[in-house]
């Protein structure tokens, strides 16, 4: 089992469940823009968010933030650990910093210290961009060998010191990369890991690669943690994460929709109704799966495991419970009628 931690009143690690991260876009030294941002990704479903933190300024304005953040709030710093030591006294629940990258030792033993005294935690954050010199030259490439051993450079400096309330990212744009690093990672140390595919790309190749890297590892049993990068809105990529969950079974709360890819035997337009489930049972916080089938041939003995679905037929359809099926429905009638059976089932 990984060490926990805990990033205001975020766990992580241990026996906690998966939590969701992102990143602001907006310049933090505008702080009302940047809670502006906070407050959209924690309607969405955030439960970390990071901000850079560029200069002292930047380092400044969290004050604001996190004092009125709804989310706790982690400062992202490079190089400076000056802006570590403002930012930890400013408020904020975690800081992410490379500890071989600030310079002399000393540097790192103040940002340790600091942070004990505060109690907050410290991720290091790998990133296939920024492993450094001599690993590489050992190394010849980004590999995973480089990035865990880059993780252990830096991890090494912080337990030098007495500091062990750590987590650790090693991300990669590749996915196959990040993957074994992880792996490898998580075979040797109980520390939390928090994943992520860096650079993954705009909203639909970014969500194929974080699915294919953060979801396979997820479902390995890896990762305590997870960010999703987009080169989007980032409130999408709390969208993507929280579908990433569901997808490995890690959600707590909403609905997985399950729906068949149709073959020759469906004679409904599945391709609209399925879109439309998806739709209205987006509110819908109970956990549950949801099967949208395209014949009454196969659909309800396809989907077992669903607790509700609907299997299409000529001119009606069947909804059905647990594999059972509940009723004959008129076809026009399919999707109003599924999310009575729900709705009704929730009340009781
Ligand atoms: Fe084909 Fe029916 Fe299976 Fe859908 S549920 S793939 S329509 S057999």
């Amino acid at each position: 089992m990984k060490r926990e931690i805990k990033v205001g009143n975020i766990k992580i690690g241990g026996n906690n469940r998966v939590s969701i991260q992102s990143m602001t876009t907006t310049d933090t030294r505008d702080a009302k823009k940047t809670l502006e941002q906070i407050e959209k990704l924690y309607i969405a479903g955030c439960e970390i968010v990071r901000v850079a933190v560029p200069d002292e300024k930047a380092a400044y304005a969290l004050e604001e933030i996190c004092k009125n953040s709804p989310i706790p709030v982690v400062a992202d710093i490079h190089f400076d650990y000056k802006l570590a030591l403002i930012s930890a006294d400013m408020g904020v629940a975690k800081i992410r910093i490379n500890p071989g990258n600030i310079g002399a030792e000393e540097n790192v033993k103040k940002v340790a210290d600091k942070c004990k005294e505060k109690g907050i935690p410290i991720r290091i954050g790998v990133n296939s961009g920024s492993v450094d010199k001599e690993i590489l030259a050992k190394y010849g490439e980004v590999n995973a060998d480089a990035l865990v051993e880059s993780a252990f450079k830096h991890i090494a400096l912080l337990h030098k010191y007495d500091f062990y309330d750590i987590c650790v990212s090693m991300k990669a744009s590749n996915v196959s990369v990040m993957m074994k690093a992880y792996m490898k990672m998580n075979d040797m140390c109980d520390i939390p890991l928090h994943l992520g595919v860096t650079e993954a790309g705009t909203e639909y190749m970014g969500t194929i690669k974080s699915s294919a890297g953060i979801g396979g590892l997820l479902a390995l049993g890896i990762g305590s943690t997870i960010r999703v990068s987009l080169t989007a809105d980032p409130v999408s990529e709390i969208y993507v994460a929280k579908s990433i969950l569901k997808a490995v079974d890690l959600n707590e709360s909403g609905v997985n929709v399950v729906s068949c890819p149709t073959c020759g035997r469906c004679n409904i337009n599945l391709i609209s109704i399925a879109s439309e489930v998806e739709k209205r049972v987006a509110n819908i916080n109970k956990k549950m799966t949801i099967a949208v089938m395209g014949c009454a041939v196969n659909g309800p003995g396809e989907a077992k495991e669903a607790d509700f679905g609907l299997a299409g037929g000529t001119k009606e359809g069947l909804l059905f419970k647990k594999g059972e099926i509940i009723k004959k429905v008129p076809q026009q009638d399919l999707v109003d009628e599924l999310l009575n059976l729900i709705n009704s089932d929730i009340e009781e």
